[in-house]
């Protein structure tokens, strides 16, 4: 359902007729939705799944700046004119998405300031992810922002097994895949998560409270303004 993604459903409450401007998106664990430098055409609202905004450098690695689920906008900061993409966004697992013409949603914006107040709040969450996380990659140890990625991943899924696997957080965190692997054994081994294949499970989200820095709290109140977007 649209309504299952917090920002197109407060969108669609502003306006219902933009609910005849969707069409639906199956995403695959790998694709890009949206490469860095291209210029946006359309917008993505994921229903289900994880998205990753991601920076790749020229040397193969690529390092995560947001991420995202059902509170999602892709490329939405190309509806108040940022229209060339300063990240790569890519699906960090199979799920589904709505998208919207980027010309549709600009109209709407442009001409109804409901819309214009629901892609601020949406704009500036976004880029407070994007300084918040940059800051966090610069200065907080592994141990930390593997709780804060595994935290907020949690929260995106609705405490579902989250598939995505060691290589790809190290991949994200911009670590050796040799330090992560530990990190997962003792979170393991104290019963805060359960390590599949490819399959993280969060059993114990007070236990991963207690590791995570305080850009977790911080991301938080980020998404939260997006929860209590005004319709
Ligand atoms: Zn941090």
């Amino acid at each position: 359902l649209p309504t299952q993604n917090l920002v197109l459903r407060a969108l669609i409450a502003a306006d219902p007729r933009l609910r005849a401007e969707i069409t639906p998106h199956v995403m695959r664990k790998g694709d890009v939705l949206i490469e860095a430098g291209q210029t946006i055409d359309r917008v993505y609202f994921p229903t289900s799944g994880l998205v990753s905004s991601t920076i790749p450098f020229e040397s193969g690695e690529e390092v995560e700046c947001m991420l995202s689920g059902r509170n999602g906008a892709i490329g939405a900061l190309a509806a108040i004119g940022l229209e060339v993409a300063a990240v790569r966004s890519l699906c960090l697992t199979d799920g589904h998405s709505w998208s919207m013409p980027l010309p549709r949603l600009r109209a709407a914006v442009e001409a109804q300031p409901a819309i214009a107040t629901v892609l601020d709040y949406v704009c500036r969450a976004q880029v407070h992810s994007g300084l918040r996380i940059g800051a966090c990659n610069a200065v907080h140890g592994t141990a930390a922002r593997l709780a804060r990625w595994l935290l907020l991943a949690n929260d995106l899924t609705d405490g579902a097994p989250i598939a995505v696997g060691q290589e790809d957080l190290g991949r994200l965190l911009g670590v050796q895949r040799s330090l992560i692997n530990p990190l997962l054994g003792s979170l393991q081994a104290a019963q805060v998560i359960s390590v599949g294949r490819a399959r993280i499970t969060v059993l114990d989200r007070a236990g991963l409270s207690a590791k995570v820095c305080s850009c977790h709290a911080s991301l938080d109140v980020a998404s939260r303004v997006m929860v209590n977007i005004p319709t």
